[in-house]
């Protein structure tokens, strides 16, 4: 009972609060014993987290389900599997990622051995959001054991039982001594940006991201931000309609429009936007039938301030074509779709971050282009279109974080593209070796003999007119 009443205290609120600075300081001892640098540690614990996922995927599933109502397969593909799939080919490949990179030479280093050491950082610290709250605290996760890092992860509070048990699965599954999960809100996440970090990792909204980089500028600390922003849509006159349709829409409504690249408004011409409609309309009862509201396909939104919030902005749409309605017993606020909307107006303000789907009219792609580079550089930008030069223009008339041409959220989907943003929409990218090469440091290796003094000492003064006649 004692040794029960002791763990409850150690893993209570107050006790972590009171012992953050206690926490690191043990976790930055540990580091230097070396523990984690060892090749072997890090290929055991990527082990164990894959354990922890393949044991404990049904509860994910359920807490997923809990915080978002995100449906079974969407949990799967999006979140467990996903961090599933880059944790393989993390082990897959940690050795080579981890080798000293030999570098290219030139006559002066013939003899020496010049190459990139990988190295962890030290003690790292991840702050995750709560839209995909595996995905975002396990895959930086991933990359930080790999490099060699001691990590606290500190998963979002508002996505309440993924991270309860996230807490209770790491905290049993992976080496305590070095990584830590901190499960709280503001006043745990002000607490730990108070300590001095090796890294930190922080997936979430802009402002927030700003107070990381603040903090993280008292100690010189490096950061990756993963921001989010307004992720603009151009529809070309000469698509398939109903194709782009589905894309769109499924980009759209996967987890109930809170997803960081999520599409956040589409431009087309007024032609183009009055037959769109009708074939999105169609998408949407293939997806779900004629009432999305008992769908089991169809997430809610994460709690009562996001969805007042987006209550809000759905009461200053004035054209809806179709949607619009909304239960808050269940948080659940229909795909909407909403026309002839004007770059001024409010929903064309912020990151929508739910299910409103917003179509402007445009002129043409000039007129798209001018407005996107008008704006924040976003996380991503989709262009559907079947002409390559059109396509090009997009692409090298703007910046973002990514591109995806002739789909939505794909981009994300493979481990050998870096994902993240640029400007307003963060800094830094991961996934696969991405997630590897954030948190290690590469340290440059020069080493020489003692020998060739003669050769060598040309650059030593006096700088004598032999010297300096070339
Ligand atoms: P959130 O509310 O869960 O906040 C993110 C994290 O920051 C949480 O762990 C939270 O505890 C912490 N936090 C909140 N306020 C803080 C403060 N004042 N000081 C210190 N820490 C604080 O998530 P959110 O911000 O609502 O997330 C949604 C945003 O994140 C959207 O803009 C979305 O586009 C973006 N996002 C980006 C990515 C990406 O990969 N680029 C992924 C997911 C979400």
């Amino acid at each position: 009972n004692i040794l029960q009443n002791n763990s409850e205290i150690r893993s209570s609120k107050a006790y972590i609060m009171a012992n953050i600075s206690q926490l690191v300081s043990s976790l930055r001892e540990t580091f230097q014993t070396g523990r984690t640098i060892d090749l072997q540690w890090r290929i055991g614990q990527l082990n164990m987290l894959l354990k922890l996922l393949d044991e404990n995927r049904d509860q994910l599933c359920n807490a997923l389900k809990r915080d978002l109502n995100k449906h079974k397969f969407e949990a799967a593909v999006l979140e467990v599997d996903y961090c599933r799939n880059d944790l393989v080919h993390c082990l897959n490949n940690l050795s080579e990622w981890a080798a000293p990179e030999k570098v290219a030479k030139g006559l002066l280093n013939v003899m020496d051995r010049c190459y990139i050491r990988k190295e962890p950082f030290g003690v790292v610290l991840i702050i995750g959001a709560w839209n995909y709250p595996v995905q975002l605290n396990i895959l930086p996760l991933i990359g930080a054991i790999a490099a060699g890092n001691c990590v606290v992860v500190k998963p979002s509070e508002l996505s309440v039982y993924t991270a309860k048990i996230l807490e209770e699965l790491l905290s049993r599954y992976l080496d305590q001594d070095c990584i830590k999960c901190i499960s709280g809100g503001v006043p745990e996440s002000t607490a730990l940006l108070a300590e001095k970090w090796d890294y930190i990792f922080y997936t979430g909204n802009t402002a927030v991201g700003k107070i990381v980089m603040q903090a993280a500028a008292e100690y010189l600390t490096p950061v990756t931000l993963e921001l989010g922003g307004k992720s603009p849509v151009f529809v070309d006159k000469d698509c398939d309609l109903g194709i782009v349709a589905n894309r769109i829409l499924w980009g759209k409504c996967t987890n109930a429009g809170q997803t960081c690249v999520s599409p956040d408004y589409i431009m087309c011409t007024k032609e183009t936007q009055d037959v769109l409609v009708g074939k999105l309309k169609n998408s949407l009862k293939t997806f779900y039938g004629d009432n999305v509201k008992t769908s089991n396909d169809y997430a809610r939104i994460v709690n009562d301030r996001h969805f007042q919030r987006i209550k809000k902005l759905l009461s200053t749409c004035k054209e809806i074509a179709f949607g619009g309605d909304f239960d808050e017993s269940q948080r659940y606020i229909a795909p909407t779709v909403v026309i002839n909307v004007k770059f001024t107006d409010q929903v064309m303000q912020e990151e929508i971050f739910g299910p409103i789907l917003p179509i402007i009219p445009v002129k043409d792609e000039d007129e798209a282009i001018k407005q996107i580079v008008k704006g924040d550089k976003p996380l991503a930008l989709y262009i559907f279109s079947n002409n390559k030069s059109l396509v090009q223009k997009f692409i090298t008339s703007t910046s973002s974080g990514g591109v995806c041409v002739n789909d939505t959220l794909m981009q994300g989907s493979i481990p050998s593209l870096p994902f993240g943003g640029v400007g307003n929409s963060g800094m830094g990218g991961y996934h696969g070796k991405f997630t590897f090469d954030t948190f290690s440091h590469k340290r440059a290796m020069m080493e020489r003999d003692l020998a060739l003094e003669s050769i060598n000492g040309v650059r030593y003064p006096p700088f004598t007119d032999v010297k300096t006649n070339f």
